[in-house]
């Protein structure tokens, strides 16, 4: 059974070392979160599972690492600096700040129930810096507030440094930051976050074609590798489309709380590469965009065979990591009951993502030969290049076989006084409870076929 609630996430992420409070000892700061030993290194795992799908599996799509501050033009031309606002209330009896749209009743305080609530006021969600010794505070240059403007002002340049032809894409995995009115649910909203997003520049008339294909392929990912189960989650198609958008589509997760987005499919039209473009004129565009007269670049695209120049169509897929990240560890929660009043909690995680992928544990600590060859096996199967490999000498046997469950990890394996006698050690399998002895020289292959799960 999955967690009932975020709370038990909450719990288990603070307990465990996945995620604490950010700026804790000061009281915290609102929608900001530090990721801790076992929460980085799942994070890791579903960036690899993202990357690998996306750039190491094709050919046609190349990975680009942008820079967080961006010059304030940027924003002015990709239409965020006028209108990445939020519709902000207050409410006049309690105080409460909220985003009028995420409202329960946009008529009532969701905080007390007041119907006294101020007119909707615009409220900028990029965060603004003052960068250099010359700025005296002025805003000249802002956080990204996503990835994807970074990356259409790049075409260019991952263009004419490896040609291809339409359609290709561009990914880039990275932080993004948002002054949202009401950080929520944990990591779901957060002001500070990571996106890993792909823009997939085609042909105008393959628009649809690739749209299709890109829902198709973003959901399936869901399923084979995160282990989502298929009905726990959906597409809703936006019926009120941003003005640029031609089509645009949430992949919801169903959280304890109900449906909501992890990921966006959308099709961008020519907005993106048409707003940042020099010489806009010289293009027949099919979105309205803002003239530009800064832009030093032509971001078109030529068409060797019909000698057509023209603006790309982006078909864009959109994910949270974070809300990844919270929807795999809600879906493979499980509190399982042991018998005899026992229970034990356990994150069934497919193996890739765990964050260790083993635990060698000594079963007795002061004979020299068997944390030697503990160590011997550690230092094996870190040879493997898998990931984190953990050496357990504290504790007893159940405590540890109990926090390993509690991170996910896969498999534990016991090296024991039997160990010296014969060659095996026990693995004793995370899901199962399973225990069986193999000899020590198969270890690290049982290991690589369970982490290729
Ligand atoms: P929402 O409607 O929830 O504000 P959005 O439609 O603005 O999200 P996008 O701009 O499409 O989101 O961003 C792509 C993805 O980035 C989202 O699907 C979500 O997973 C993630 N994301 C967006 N905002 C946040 C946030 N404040 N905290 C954590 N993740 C976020």
């Amino acid at each position: 059974m999955p967690a009932k609630s975020v709370n038990d996430i909450v719990a288990l992420c603070k307990r465990r070392g996945f995620i604490f409070t950010g700026s804790e000892i000061y009281g915290g700061l609102g929608g900001a979160y530090d990721y801790g030993p076992y929460g980085v290194e799942l994070m890791r795992n579903i960036r690899n599972a993202w990357w690998n799908a996306m750039i190491y599996a094709r050919n046609d799509i190349e990975g680009l690492d942008a820079a967080l501050i961006s010059n304030r033009l940027m924003w002015k031309y990709s239409g965020h600096e006028g209108s990445f606002s939020d519709p902000l209330v207050e409410c006049k009896k309690c105080g409460a700040r909220m985003r009028q749209d995420k409202m329960k009743d946009p008529t009532k305080c969701d905080n007390c129930g007041s119907t006294d609530i101020t007119e909707p006021r615009a409220y900028q969600l990029m965060m603004g810096l003052s960068i250099g010794a010359m700025a005296d505070g002025a805003i000249n240059a802002y956080l990204r507030p996503e990835t994807a403007t970074t990356t259409y002002v790049n075409f260019k340049n991952v263009l004419d440094s490896k040609p291809h032809k339409l359609p290709f894409g561009i990914a880039q995995i990275g932080k993004a930051f948002r002054n949202e009115i009401s950080p929520r649910g944990f990591v779901f909203r957060m002001r500070e976050f990571e996106q890993a997003e792909m823009q997939y520049f085609v042909n105008p008339s393959d628009d649809e074609k690739y749209f299709e294909y890109w829902k198709k392929t973003r959901l399936a990912w869901w399923t084979d590798k995160l282990g989502i189960p298929a009905e726990k989650l959906r597409f809703l198609p936006h019926v009120k489309l941003a003005h640029y958008a031609k089509a645009a589509v949430d992949i919801e997760y169903a959280f304890p709380d109900g449906f909501d987005e992890v990921e966006g499919v959308h099709n961008r039209q020519d907005f993106d590469l048409g707003s940042h473009t020099k010489a806009q004129n010289e293009f027949k565009l099919s979105a309205k965009v803002l003239e530009n007269k800064d832009s030093t670049t032509k971001l078109s695209y030529s068409d060797a065979q019909t000698g057509e120049n023209f603006i790309p169509y982006v078909i864009e897929t959109a994910m949270g990591v974070n809300r990844a990240m919270l929807a795999v560890m809600i879906e493979s929660y499980d509190e399982e009951d042991l018998g005899d009043g026992k229970s034990r909690t356990v994150l069934k995680l497919k193996p890739w993502l765990s964050p260790v992928k083993a635990a060698v544990i000594p079963l007795v600590r002061n004979v020299p030969e068997i944390v030697d060859l503990s160590n011997k096996i550690v230092d094996e199967l870190r040879g493997l290049g898998i990931g984190k490999i953990e050496l357990e000498n504290s504790g007893n046997i159940g405590k540890n076989y109990r926090r390993h469950d509690e991170i996910g990890t896969p498999i534990c394996i016991t090296v024991d006084h039997q160990t010296l006698e014969d060659g095996t050690v026990t693995i004793r399998y995370r899901d199962s409870m399973e225990q069986e002895r193999i000899k020590t020289d198969d270890v690290a292959k049982k290991l690589l076929e369970i982490v290729k799960q």
